[in-house]
């Protein structure tokens, strides 16, 4: 039996394996690698994604088309408040720096940005840029979820991961803000890194783990394009709907 096996039996012993939606134990010895989700789980994740796709509502937001923004993914609808599958991973990738349900993320939605960065960039010539998160929320949680989402995205697609954007000190938390002071709060909350220099003449896929409004992603595609990106894609896991589903 290969080490590496051997470790992660040993992890798993000390820290058993659960499904990240209904929270049930995995019986490691009949799955010695389980996925983040049960089989149950995972289809209804699947069903989801379906939903999602056969909306076909892959529309941008209309502050991130006027950004310059190529094109927007994302491969889960979800409905803030509802308690439901997408919401409760979500908010473990946000509290919880989970690798495994980071790499299912990205396994997830890799096919499809695959296709996006050719239909809408050159994938020759790509990069993944994330919004990062303020440095106090950060610190708070031990980890950014959207940095997390990037490389195991960086992983998956085989593409470099640049930290790019900054987050300017003292802004406010775009949340306690409402839609208009919204809109300017995110244009004046990022700076560029001294990495987005290697941007020039790349097509970025811009990555967060939610969009809702669509201004956080719009205020840093325009600063990505400033520092000479060719192109911007933006990639997200899901996207807020505050209509109930049906
Ligand atoms: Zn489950």
């Amino acid at each position: 039996m290969r080490i590496d096996l051997i470790g992660r039996w040993l992890m798993h012993l000390a820290f058993p394996p659960v499904c990240r939606g209904c929270g049930e134990r995995f019986d490691i010895f009949k799955t010695p690698d389980p996925l983040p989700l049960c089989p149950d789980c995972l289809a209804r994740w699947e069903s989801v994604v379906q939903r999602r796709a056969q909306q076909g509502a892959q529309g941008m937001p209309q502050a991130l088309a006027e950004s310059g923004c190529r094109a927007m993914f994302s491969r889960v609808t979800y409905h803030p408040g509802q308690k439901q599958l997408a919401e409760r991973l979500l908010l473990r990738a946000k509290d919880h720096r989970d690798r495994p349900l980071f790499r299912f993320f990205a396994e997830d939605m890799r096919l499809p940005l695959w296709q996006l960065l050719e239909q809408y960039g050159d994938a020759t010539k790509a990069c993944i840029v994330f919004v990062p998160r303020r440095p106090e929320a950060k610190q708070r949680a031990g980890h950014d979820q959207g940095e997390q989402l990037a490389l195991a995205l960086g992983d998956a697609l085989e593409l470099p991961v640049v930290c790019a954007l900054q987050h300017r000190r003292g802004t406010s938390a775009q949340k306690q803000l409402a839609a208009a002071a919204r809109a300017e709060n995110a244009k004046s909350s990022y700076l560029p890194t001294k990495h987005a220099a290697k941007l020039r003449g790349k097509t970025v896929i811009l990555v967060d783990d939610i969009v809702t409004a669509g201004t956080t992603l719009a205020a840093a595609t325009s600063l990505l394009l400033e520092q000479g990106a060719a192109a911007v894609v933006a990639a997200t896991v899901a996207s807020a709907s505050p209509d109930i589903p049906s």
